[in-house]
């Protein structure tokens, strides 16, 4: 039976870790972070990772999580309410709103009922170890100093800012992106119900907010890129000041009621790309550390979980068949080939909504003033966010965990 080292215990690594452990490979899952608490995600988990984790036999455990469930999404264009759709009438059930250390608290403690599996916390991955061309392990800082962990199969699940990327001098194709985002939570205000989510559309800004699993109000704030410092300099009033300008009065109030009732800030610099290979022999790089997801349409974590069940697919009976390095690598190459179409074409699918709302001013003037309100009364914005949405919602390829 062969080892797996896997760096990093987010949506990928920890789903992976259980998948391989479930079949008795041996798993070492390596997490800078002692508390899952300390790593800033997001918590929109739309039906396709909630049937990841349902396919893993996870769904019960799923369900018992803290989390809020999405039944409308209410458009506004400044104080206006253009339409209302209910995900159901788009074809698919709407996100979940999931606590993201209690969702990864739960994937490694079913990881942890099967002996083959260890979780190191607090250990932060450094370098790769090499070996007769091959990768063969990893160099880490631990609580006990530097130490070295060796594997036959070392799998990068490390996110966005991947060391094991850098370190493997992989390359990646990029999309450029316009926008940043900054995250926040302030207090549910009373008048929004907590299964209705908010959006504010205008040009060159945008914001989102929906019911978190905590009962507070999550706002996710579409900036320009790069603009966050100039926020930053006005301060939380300058900054609720901005926000408020863009949306209707009965948010307007409340944001400034609970100016001082802000927390969780967070700057997303918005990354979208794609690895143009995703494995070296011995190393296979999957969720975020292979292709950071734009943050439209709640996707990475979805993805990061479809990844986890096709690899467990491809490299579960390799692994388990012994550690022959050919097999091992023939397998990872499977893995990013099954997984590449998907990812490619959910990212460029992205692309789309920042493109109207960045484009230039009278485009959106005239499809968000005029042309929206028209069409959501003939029924076109509910059918074609329908089909937006369902591939968001569902995903693009059919991902299923072999027996
Ligand atoms: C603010 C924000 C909002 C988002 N909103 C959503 C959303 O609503 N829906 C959605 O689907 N996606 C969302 N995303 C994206 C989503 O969080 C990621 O795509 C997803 O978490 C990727 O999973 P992953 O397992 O690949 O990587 P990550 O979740 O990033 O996990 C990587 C793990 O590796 C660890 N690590 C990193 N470096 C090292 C190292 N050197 N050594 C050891 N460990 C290491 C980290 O501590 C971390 O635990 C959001 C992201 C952010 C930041």
């Amino acid at each position: 039976m062969a080892h797996a080292v896997i760096v990093g215990a987010g949506p990928a690594g920890a789903s992976l870790a259980y998948l391989l452990a479930r079949r008795g490979v041996g798993v070492t899952l390596l997490e800078r972070q002692t508390d899952f608490a300390r790593e800033f995600r997001g918590e929109g988990l739309m039906p396709s990772g909630v049937e990841a984790l349902r396919a893993m036999g996870l769904g019960a455990a799923l369900d018992a999580l803290p989390q809020t469930h999405i039944q409308a999404v209410e458009i506004f264009r400044g104080s206006r309410r253009l339409v209302r759709i209910e995900p159901r009438d788009l074809g698919a059930p709407g996100p979940r709103i999931v606590s993201q250390p209690a969702l990864l608290e739960m994937l490694v403690a079913e990881a942890a009922r099967f002996p083959s599996f260890r979780l190191e916390r607090g250990v932060t991955v450094r370098d790769l170890v090499r070996e007769a061309e091959r990768v063969a392990g990893v160099r880490a800082d631990t609580p006990a100093g530097s130490r070295e962990v060796r594997g036959d199969l070392v799998i990068g699940t490390d996110g966005r800012a991947s060391v094991l990327r850098a370190r493997a001098g992989l390359r990646a194709r990029h999309a450029e992106q316009a926008f940043d985002v900054v995250w926040c939570k302030v207090p549910q205000p009373a008048f929004l119900d907590r299964g209705t989510a908010r959006a504010y559309l205008g040009h060159r800004h945008f914001a989102l907010l929906f019911p978190s699993y905590d009962g507070r109000l999550q706002i996710g704030w579409i900036i320009d890129k790069g603009s966050f410092g100039d926020l930053r300099r006005r301060g939380i009033e300058g900054w609720i000041a901005e926000m408020a300008r863009h949306v209707s009065p009965d948010l307007a109030a409340h944001l400034r009621a609970v100016g001082g009732a802000i927390t969780h800030p967070f700057l997303l610099d918005v990354v979208c790309d794609r690895l143009e290979r995703w494995w070296l022999p011995g190393l296979l790089l999957l969720g975020d550390a292979a292709h950071p997801m734009s943050p439209v349409g709640a996707q990475g974590i979805n993805i990061a979980l479809r990844d986890a069940l096709v690899a467990a697919n491809h490299l579960g009976p390799a692994l388990a068949g012994g550690a022959a390095p050919a097999a091992l690598d023939a397998a990872a190459g499977r893995v990013a080939a099954e997984r590449e179409p998907e990812v490619a074409e959910i990212q460029r699918l992205q692309q789309g909504p920042p493109r109207l709302l960045f484009g230039p001013a009278w485009r959106s003037d005239l499809l968000l003033g005029a042309l929206l309100p028209l069409l959501a009364r003939l029924g076109i914005v509910t059918r074609v966010a329908g089909s937006v949405f369902r591939r968001f919602a569902n995903g693009v390829t059919t991902v299923r965990l072999a027996a």
